[in-house]
């Protein structure tokens, strides 16, 4: 039914058809013409950078492996969110290598390969961590480029056209819960060994980051709204449809200790709230990086994208003997390689697998490994590729007492899905327009008693310890930083996803005909497990290899672990446990912690948001771009995407993606002035 569904919602397109005059398909021409930056990929970050520059009256020449894809339902239809996943037009289809801690799983990483990127392809869920966690990337990069809060956000403004919610889909208020716990003698046992280790260098660092816990410059009057954008090109939106057990849930949350939080793009994440959604509410339709970036200035000639076009190599001119210049880059277009000219820069946005990729193939990484496949190197860099970090969740399913409205019902009532279609297509809203919002994060304090906090932080720090002298510098420092945010209440290390339907990724089970479901996803904010992504081969087609290394510290299992028991402690509460006829996954039988810890390694997934692999953190302690964004020992070499995130973040990633692109944009038209 849902085909029927898709096929009818593809005969309203509602975006305005724009005849993109600069997308090219020819790559002679291309390359035949030489632009003041070339950037590589045309996704969320790429499309941002580009139409910024472009903008700016420097010409730019984009190179996208995907295509084109207006007012394509699949894409467009908010609802339809997941349906592009594994299907090679819009996704690369990247797996895991087998995961040691859950079963040797390989898990499913989509990634858009389709011009707009993942934003094209994600679950349209916009949102923002906490401020403090920006605090740390700037105290990581010691304060330079201001990638704090208040150098951040106005970025996040400038990207976007927030709409707030319609009074009457506002969740109701419940006071903020603000208590602190203590867990500094922990901490800094910790800290003891870093200092040895690292010397007093982390001694500023930990004062840095610390300092953003100030309670004052939390206190914000969510009537005034001095966060939000209101002309950005991205469009942010709420939703106008809600499930029935979406009440129950909330109040439940509630009456659990997760306050209601009406203002949760200030910088105080903590709380359930009504996440926006990349959505343009008047059309109905998903705002994404090629509507939002591409399409008005398609009739530009500063902007020209080559589609179908797969970087393979940047080509570089040693200048000095410290950096050297980027001068071209290679691609593959039609299985013929071509080279095009950058006369100021190269700008990688392949995204999180595919920059270091495109690094290492040009000479750029830790040369022991690039020698290993015959590669010179042009840049010993060894931390490129590493420091992934993923959101890893397990989702939960329940079947609900009958009578429930839900996605599900798109499946198991042929005349509702048609009656659903027939809506969407005259009023473009409704239940198709829908996408998932009731999130939550909060920190361990909520959910384990002051005991468990301390033993499983105790515990966290003797594994940290014990491992602390085969770690990188990087490393070391995050670990501090995160143990700093264990002890406050105002760093989320839990996400609680709300899904009015069956898991719409979820491999262990299938839905029952003629029921309806509640998902429940515990996700993990902060890992302390670290993983890579490299090169297998020299042949430029042939996927990296990429290894979250889920669960491989001990700590990430236990929140999830928790995370688990949480929600089921929350679906037989009531008013929500009265709505709830059965547990599904994992069933009800499944009580012993041997039992859920089985469930976890069966169902964790990823929730998409890889990032970190070429971290934005000084050469010296293991960063691939400076604060500038410029790859480390280079002069115009850049990378801009998701990759960057020196350190992961208690939110979905694209909001703070376009965010970077927006100021690596005026950073770089600052350099060229
Ligand atoms: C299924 C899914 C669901 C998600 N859900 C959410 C969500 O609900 N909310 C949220 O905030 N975030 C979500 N995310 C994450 C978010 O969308 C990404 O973190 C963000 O869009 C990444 O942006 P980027 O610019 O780094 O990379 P991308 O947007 O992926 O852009 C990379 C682009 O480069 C192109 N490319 C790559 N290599 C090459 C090459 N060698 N040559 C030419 N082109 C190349 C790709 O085709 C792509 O277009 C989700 C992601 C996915 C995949």
């Amino acid at each position: 039914m849902l085909s029927v569904v898709l096929l009818l919602a593809c005969s309203i397109s509602v975006r305005a058809v724009v005849v993109a005059r600069n997308l090219l398909d020819d790559p002679v021409t291309f390359a035949a013409t030489t632009y003041d930056f070339v950037v590589v990929g045309g996704g969320t970050a790429g499309l941002t950078v580009a139409a910024r520059l472009a903008e700016a009256h420097f010409t730019v020449g984009v190179l996208e492996a995907g295509q084109y894809r207006p007012n394509d339902p699949v894409i467009d239809v908010p609802k339809n969110f997941g349906t592009a996943v594994g299907n090679a037009n819009y996704d690369w289809i990247y797996a895991t290598v087998p995961q040691l801690n859950v079963n040797n799983r390989s898990i499913r990483h989509p990634r858009g390969k389709v011009l707009g990127g993942s934003s094209a392809i994600n679950f349209e869920m916009f949102n923002r961590p906490a401020k403090q966690e920006y605090s740390a990337w700037s105290a990581l990069n010691l304060g330079k480029g201001q990638w704090d809060w208040t150098g951040i956000l106005p970025y996040l403004k400038k990207s976007e056209t927030f709409t707030p919610p319609r009074p009457q889909d506002e969740f109701p208020t419940v006071s903020l819960n603000r208590r602190r716990s203590a867990l500094p003698a922990l901490v800094d046992e910790y800290l003891k060994y870093a200092r040895d280790v690292l010397g007093e260098s982390v001694v500023s660092l930990v004062d840095f980051v610390s300092a953003g816990f100030d309670d004052a410059s939390l206190v914000v009057d969510a009537r005034d709204d001095p966060f939000h954008g209101f002309v950005g090109p991205v469009k942010a939106s709420h939703n106008e449809w809600y499930s029935d057990v979406a009440n129950p849930f909330i109040a439940t949350m509630n009456s659990l200790g997760i306050s209601t939080n009406d203002e949760p793009d200030s910088g105080n994440n903590i709380g359930i709230y009504n996440c926006p959604a990349s959505v343009d509410r008047s059309a109905g339709v998903r705002s994404y990086a090629a509507p939002a970036y591409f399409a008005p200035n398609s009739a530009s000639a500063n902007l020209v994208v080559l589609t179908g076009a797969q970087a393979t190599k940047v080509n570089f001119a040693a200048i000095g003997t410290a950096s050297v210049a980027a001068k071209s880059v290679n691609f593959l277009s039609g299985g013929t390689q071509y080279t095009v000219q950058a006369r100021k820069e190269i700008i990688l946005s392949g995204g999180v697998f595919n920059s270091p990729q495109v690094l290492e193939l040009s000479g750029v990484g830790d040369k022991s490994r690039l020698q290993g496949f015959g590669i010179e190197s042009i840049l010993d860099l060894p931390g490129v590729g590493e420091n992934l970090q993923d959101h890893a969740m397990v989702p939960l399913s329940f079947k609900l007492t009958d009578g429930h409205h839900t996605w599900d019902e798109l499946r198991n009532n042929a005349t509702f899905a048609a009656e659903a279609a027939a809506q969407y297509a005259a009023t473009q809203n409704g239940i198709l327009a829908s996408t998932i919002s009731v999130l939550s994060f909060f920190p361990l304090q909520t959910f384990l008693n002051q005991t468990a906090v301390e033993s499983t932080v105790s515990s966290l720090i003797s594994d940290l310890t014990q491992s602390i002298t085969s770690s990188s510098a990087l490393r070391i420092l995050q670990n501090v930083v995160q143990l700093v945010w264990l002890q406050n209440r105002r760093i989320p290390q839990l996400e609680i996803v709300m899904i009015p339907g069956f898991n719409p990724t979820g491999t262990v089970t299938v839905p029952t005909a003629g029921t309806s479901y509640l998902t429940v996803a515990a996700v993990l904010q902060h890992p302390f497990s670290r993983g890579s992504v490299h090169i297998t081969s020299t042949d430029p087609v042939a996927k990296p290899a990429v290894d979250p290394n889920y669960l491989s510290v001990a700590f990430d299992k236990a929140v999830l672990l928790e995370g688990i028991k949480f929600i089921r402690k929350l679906a037989s509460t009531e008013p929500l446990a009265s709505h709830i006829a059965s547990f599904n996954d994992p069933p009800a039988s499944s009580t012993t912690d041997e039992q859920l810890e089985q469930y976890l390694k069966l169902g964790l997934e990823s929730l998409k948001h890889p990032v970190g692999t070429c971290a934005m953190a000084p050469r010296e302690i293991g960063g691939v771009v400076s604060e500038q964004l410029l790859v480390h020992g280079t002069v115009n070499l850049r990378v801009v995407d998701a990759s960057v995130f020196p350190l992961h973040i208690s939110a979905h990633a694209q909001s703070t993606t376009y965010a970077i692109a927006e100021k690596a944009a005026d950073t770089i038209k600052l350099a060229h002035a």
